[in-house]
């Protein structure tokens, strides 16, 4: 095993949804306990982050937004984009999966790579949520990084298999924070933003085609952009068995992903921060070990450095 390390989780705070309610709270905890129970990871290498402050979190969103969003004053329609119903736990657990990712982030500049054991909220925007995203965690930690260790490039790596369309809008025309995201076209959300790189993939792209994309996608953004920290979004749900995304990758695919953009991260000396983003199998515990192998992975990568 690696030297000790720090893995930021948030699962013990929850937010209270209907029965049959389509988001899969429980993944979290059971990831945990997954990689708990495995070798890979020691019991102390887990931690609760700090909650994003208001300071952190409006560097990205609007204090109208966030002052609406702390106060409980979303309307209905608001509260629908987002697919939660308002509560102050809702409140409690974004803040607090921000502050996981900027930890991460933190982490990473130190020691490689971190991850944030839940996040990878880019559906959300400066002044609203959708898609189960109230804040953009990865905005937050690349502005945080920004405004603490003065960093002048971030590249955010999205292969969740939905765009990032709330990141893309939020960093639409700033040169500091590249955006590459490598999603399905006819994936939510319908109408899509522009990132500094969009690679659209038709409904059942499998896993040969799919890595040749992401290669050169990753390869483009990297030159692109010469980062000096990645935030990586490691969605589960490109998987062919996922309830929402509309790819075709298998277990063995996404590992070579995960390989491949950790691994080329790794060898140019590029910190990386990795949120889990989406993941909604049929079986949940497919998207609990399609995440536990991008730790795993990601663990193996540095192991030696
Ligand atoms: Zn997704």
């Amino acid at each position: 095993m690696g030297a000790a390390m720090a893995l930021f989780y948030s699962d013990v705070f929850v937010l209270p949804l209907p029965a049959h309610h389509r988001f899969p709270m429980g993944k979290y905890a059971r990831l945990r306990e997954r990689l708990l129970a495995s070798d890979a990871f020691a019991p102390d290498e887990f931690r609760v982050p700090d909650a994003a402050s208001d300071a952190e979190i409006l560097r990205v969103h609007c204090p109208r937004y966030l002052g609406r969003v702390a106060r409980g004053e979303l309307d209905a329609a608001e509260q629908r984009a987002i697919g939660f119903p308002w509560s102050q736990p809702m409140v409690l657990r974004s803040r607090q999966s921000s502050g996981a990712t900027l930890a991460a982030a933190r982490e990473a500049l130190t020691r490689g790579w971190s991850a944030n054991l839940a996040g990878g909220t880019h559906h959300a925007f400066r002044d609203r949520g959708e898609g189960f995203c109230v804040f953009n965690d990865a905005a937050i930690a690349a502005r945080a990084m920004q405004a603490e260790a003065g960093l002048a490039r971030v590249a955010i790596v999205d292969c969740d298999v939905h765009q990032g369309n709330g990141t893309a809008a939020i960093f639409r025309g700033d040169d500091s924070v590249f955006t590459f995201s490598i999603h399905g076209a006819r994936n939510f959300p319908f109408t899509k933003e522009e990132s500094d790189l969009d690679i659209e993939l038709a409904d059942g792209t499998g896993d040969e085609e799919y890595l040749w994309h992401l290669e050169r996608g990753l390869d483009e953004t990297l030159e692109r952009s010469r980062p000096q920290l990645a935030i990586y979004l490691a969605g589960a749900d490109p998987y062919e068995d996922d309830r929402l995304g509309r790819l075709s990758l298998t277990k063995a695919g996404l590992a070579r992903r995960d390989r491949h953009v950790l691994g080329t991260l790794h060898a140019r000396g590029i910190p990386v921060a990795i949120a889990m983003a989406g993941g909604y199998a049929r079986d949940i515990d497919d998207s609990v070990a399609i995440h536990a192998e991008t730790l795993s992975i990601a663990r193996e990568t540095w192991r030696d450095s």
